[in-house]
């Protein structure tokens, strides 16, 4: 491998690629002010009206994924009687409160990325749960720390200052609250801002549009049994090729008359090997389990030599394979550029993947030794993400950046 790699070569394809794709009339995003405000519009928890708050507590916290929530059952258990979390969203849970389009699931594997699964006695269903269980994880937390009392749901954190005079902070949100706290704290994410690529003419597009964390079940169907039937009729286009493109993707091919995938730059796809986990799981038996894997895993990210690895998936694999590469890979590659040689070859594998399992290869293969290909990662989906495999459906399109360009 290392005698065959040119990198300057390889690292000429990949800004050549990236040049077609940053195109700074695509840069932009939308302003979801005035009519876009609809965008952000809350389609899962109905707003209700009430009065202001006025009053004294130990904690605000702002935010309630599982940031805050983390934060806010630490302080419960230290003893703090009135912890208050407050949250733009209608309930507990974050992004995943946000984010239930169908097919949405964790990438980490749950039970290091489900937080306080011993202190809730749970083990979850799957090694990679879906997002109502996330969700309802989310909530079950709220209730065991008895957070639900004092939060503050649909409501916006606006100010905050520290009084010298009254030695607390004060917290006022955009329903007029006005709360004073001894501590204050924010954990308000990164991830739960919704981007709405400004296209020309997005504004003004008549048809029904909005975006996978704000899925509109009322227009779709669903997210029963019947799924998402009210599509069956309907021309979809779907914008983006990330991870979340490649969890609702599928669902969408399965559900939709007509599904163009709009897609800018492919990103890598590995194999998630799902399984069901549950009581009957034996990583769970010893107390201090989730810790210890939590440990182990990013022990092993962080390029540690460890004996073992517990979680043993698509993470750890990629990680060892990049930090520790085969001598096979590396050998005789100049120490600096180790790293590159190991991506390269990652790379490499999982274009490779995307001929072993592609059933039209003229179409969505363009090689494996292109260093970026057009169309290749639409069916598998995205981000640094994880799939299923392709479920072919001879109606769905991909549309790449030379079609858009037209
Ligand atoms: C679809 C999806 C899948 C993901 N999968 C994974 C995964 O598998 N593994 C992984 O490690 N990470 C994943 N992530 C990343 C995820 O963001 C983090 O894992 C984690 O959930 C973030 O938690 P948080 O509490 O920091 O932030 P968030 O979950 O974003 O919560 C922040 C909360 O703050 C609220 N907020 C913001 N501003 C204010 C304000 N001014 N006033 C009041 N409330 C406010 C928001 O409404 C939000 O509910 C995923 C993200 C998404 C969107």
């Amino acid at each position: 491998m290392a005698d065959e790699v040119n990198l300057e070569e390889v690292r000429l394809r990949y800004a050549t690629e990236r040049a077609k794709r940053v195109d700074p009339r695509r840069d932009h995003t939308l302003d979801l002010t005035d009519d876009l405000a609809r965008y952000r519009r809350d389609p899962h928890t109905e707003v209700l009206k009430r009065e202001p708050v006025d009053d004294r507590v130990d904690a605000v916290v702002v935010g309630g994924g599982f940031g805050g929530l983390l934060v806010a059952a630490q302080l419960r258990k230290a003893g703090l009687e009135a912890v208050r979390v407050i949250d733009q969203a209608g309930d507990f849970g974050g992004v995943w409160y946000w984010n239930r389009y169908p097919g949405a699931q964790c990438d980490i594997e749950s039970h290091i990325y489900l937080p306080l699964l011993e202190e809730l006695d749970y083990v979850p269903t799957e090694r990679y749960a879906h997002a109502p269980e996330i969700h309802a994880h989310a909530q079950a937390i709220g209730r065991h720390f008895d957070l639900y009392e004092h939060a503050l749901f649909h409501t916006s954190v606006t100010r905050s200052a520290w009084s010298e005079v009254d030695q607390q902070w004060i917290v006022e949100t955009d329903r007029g609250d006005r709360v004073s706290a001894t501590f204050f704290v924010v954990a308000i994410g990164s991830l739960d801002k919704l981007k709405v690529p400004a296209i020309p003419g997005v504004e003004t597009f008549a048809g029904h549009s909005f975006h996978t964390s704000r899925w509109d079940y009322e227009y779709t169907g669903g997210p029963g049994a019947r799924g998402l039937g009210a599509l069956a009729d309907k021309r979809v286009g779907i914008i983006g090729t990330g991870a979340t493109a490649l969890q609702v993707i599928p669902h969408l091919a399965q559900a939709a008359k007509e599904l163009f995938v709009f897609q800018r730059t492919p990103s890598t796809v590995g194999i998630r090997a799902n399984r069901p986990t549950g009581p009957e799981w034996d990583g769970h038996r010893e107390p201090g389990w989730q810790r210890e894997r939590m440990r182990n895993f990013t022990e092993i990210i962080m390029g540690v030599e460890t004996e073992v690895d517990l979680v043993d998936d698509g993470w750890t694999h990629l990680y060892r394979e990049l930090i520790h590469p085969s001598p096979d890979v590396v050998e005789g590659v100049d120490p600096d550029r180790r790293g590159e040689v190991a991506d390269l070859h990652m790379m490499d594998k999982i274009r490779d993947r995307i001929c072993e399992v592609s059933r039209d290869r003229g179409r969505f293969c363009l090689g494996t030794s292109c260093a970026v290909s057009l169309t290749t990662s639409w069916a598998l989906g995205a981000g640094v993400g994880f799939g299923h495999g392709l479920q072919p459906r001879a109606r769905r399109r991909a549309v790449g950046d030379r079609e858009l360009a037209r």
